[in-house]
């Protein structure tokens, strides 16, 4: 963990939740079938996703695929004691080395929404170019206001940055696309073209977005792409219908709840809890078990 006072004081409350007892109740109540645990990273080390596969597994639950996930939302398969949806956001890199290995040896199934754009031209994630052009000092507009923009102020402003500055590649390859599938536990979703602000864009750029990365990504692994995740967690109902006329099965928010026998229900808005790089193991043993966000859960 990274020592900054954020990290020391989230990591002494995280210790105080763990010594209150409160994971230990909340993988209890996932065991008595209660709730699934959905759980998703982005980048994460090889080490932290090690230690986390180790952490969950060591609770005795079990991991579920997207494909049965959706068959319990279903109702085809009753609601499950002690299971664990694993989900990844963007499609970078080193989730192959840093994910894949490990969940093709331990047999854990995992699915990654992939941004297309990246994999198939080969440069980087947008806001890698706008926190360069802002450490070059270019330009003062983080990644954060960015996402306030509309979206074609978003994409004439990184057209310009992309002929300036070099970022190289960050997201996987289409052959390692087609490689991490074949290990059978990897399941590859969709996470947009371009990653915009869903909420942003158009109607025909939502559209675009949404349905013409599920066909790139349909092209390249030669069979149905089921699985969405918004970007950044931004939706509207325009989105979700979207979604649903695309023809996914589920998709993903970022919105941090338990998944519940009723919220599984509402197939285009499912809740995840974040692991996040750089703070405490503590606060991710919170994270994973939720009681992180408690006041979300009430
Ligand atoms: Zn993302």
């Amino acid at each position: 963990m990274k020592m900054t006072a954020r990290n020391i004081l989230t990591y002494l409350y995280a210790n105080y939740l763990l010594m209150r007892g409160d994971v230990q109740k909340a993988v209890a109540r996932l065991k008595n079938g209660q709730y699934i645990l959905s759980i998703y990273f982005h980048d994460p080390s090889k080490p932290l996703f090690g230690k986390c596969m180790k952490w969950l597994n060591q609770q005795g639950i079990f991991f579920i695929d997207l494909k049965t996930l959706h068959e319990i939302a279903l109702g085809n398969i009753p609601f499950p004691k002690g299971a664990v949806l694993l989900t990844v956001d963007d499609g970078w890199k080193t989730n192959k080395t840093n994910i894949v290995e490990l969940a093709h040896q331990q047999n854990i199934p995992v699915t990654i929404f992939v941004t297309t754009e990246p994999v198939l031209v080969g440069n980087g994630y947008w806001w890698s170019y706008v926190k360069l052009a802002n450490k070059s000092g270019y330009m003062s507009i983080n990644p954060e206001q960015v996402k306030l923009m509309e979206n074609k102020s978003r994409l004439e402003m990184l057209a310009k940055l992309k002929d300036r500055f070099c970022v190289g590649r960050e997201a996987m390859t289409v052959d390692e696309l087609q490689e991490i599938e074949k290990t059978g536990r990897v399941v590859i979703g969709s996470h947009t073209v371009t990653h915009p602000i869903l909420p942003r864009c158009t109607d025909e750029e939502v559209y675009m977005e949404i349905s013409h990365s599920k066909k790139q990504l349909e092209d390249i692994l030669q069979h149905k792409i089921n699985g969405f995740a918004y970007p950044n967690g931004d939706f509207s109902e325009r989105e979700v219908n979207m979604v649903e006329r695309a023809g996914y099965h589920l998709a993903f928010t970022t919105k941090p709840s338990y998944l519940t026998a009723e919220n599984i229900k509402e197939k285009y808005m499912l809740p995840r809890f974040e692991v996040l790089k750089d703070v405490s193991f503590a606060e991710n043993i919170c994270r994973m078990s939720g009681v992180w966000f408690r006041k979300n859960n009430a």
